[in-house]
C-alpha cells in the first residue's frame, strides 16, 4: 500500500477516535444468545425444561439425584449472552430530512422514537447481526440495514433504529 494512503488512513483513524471519545458515547450489541443443552442433565424437547434426571455419573460435582438441576437451575439449557460494546454518535429524533435519509414504512413506527447512530464501517457485520442495541440505557432494533456512507471523503458506518418500547399516550412523548 502506497505510504499516502496508508498515513492518511492511519490519521482518520486517529480522528475518528478522537471524535468518537468526544462526541461518543457507548453503545451495547447484542447478538442473538447462544441456547446449549445443559451438560448436566437431560432436556425435556416437550415441555422445554430441564427433565430433571441428571446425565452425570454419581461423584461428579453437578451431579443430582431428584430435584432441580444446579448447573441450568431447571431450564435444561444454558443461555450465554453475547454483549458487545462499540463507540458511535448518538442522535437521538434525526430529522430525517434530505436526499441522503432513510425511507421506511410507517407501519413500524408509529409512536417509536428513532434513533440513528454513527460509528466506524468495521461494526457493519456486528450491527447486521444483531439481536437488539441499548443505547442510553434503551433497548433499539435497527430500523434497516445499516449502511456505509462517504461523509467528507470518509466512510462512517450509519444505522437507523427505533426503541422497541413504544412511549405512552400520556407521557408527552409524542407531539
Ligand atoms: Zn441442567
Amino acid at each position: 500500500m502506497p505510504n499516502l494512503i496508508k498515513n492518511s488512513k492511519k490519521r482518520f483513524r486517529k480522528s475518528w477516535k478522537r471524535l468518537a471519545k468526544g462526541l461518543g458515547r457507548r453503545i451495547a450489541v447484542y447478538r442473538p444468545d447462544i441456547r446449549q443443552e445443559c451438560p448436566a442433565c437431560y432436556y425435556d424437547k416437550v415441555n422445554r425444561v430441564s427433565s430433571g434426571v441428571s446425565k452425570l455419573s454419581p461423584g461428579d460435582p453437578n451431579y443430582f439425584v431428584v430435584g432441580r438441576c444446579p448447573v441450568c437451575n431447571g431450564k435444561g439449557v444454558i443461555v450465554t449472552t453475547r454483549k458487545r460494546c462499540i463507540n458511535g454518535i448518538v442522535n437521538w429524533n434525526p430529522s430525517g430530512s434530505g436526499a441522503n435519509s432513510f425511507t421506511f414504512t410507517e407501519a413500524g413506527w408509529e409512536g417509536a422514537t428513532k434513533v440513528e447512530i454513527k460509528t466506524e464501517p468495521c461494526h457493519l457485520a456486528l450491527l447486521k447481526g444483531s439481536k437488539h442495541v441499548v443505547i442510553d440505557g434503551i433497548v433499539c432494533k435497527l430500523a434497516a440495514a445499516p449502511i456505509i456512507r462517504g461523509l467528507g471523503g470518509k466512510d462512517i458506518l450509519v444505522a437507523l433504529l427505533f426503541t422497541v418500547n413504544k412511549p405512552k399516550l400520556d407521557s408527552g412523548e409524542i407531539i
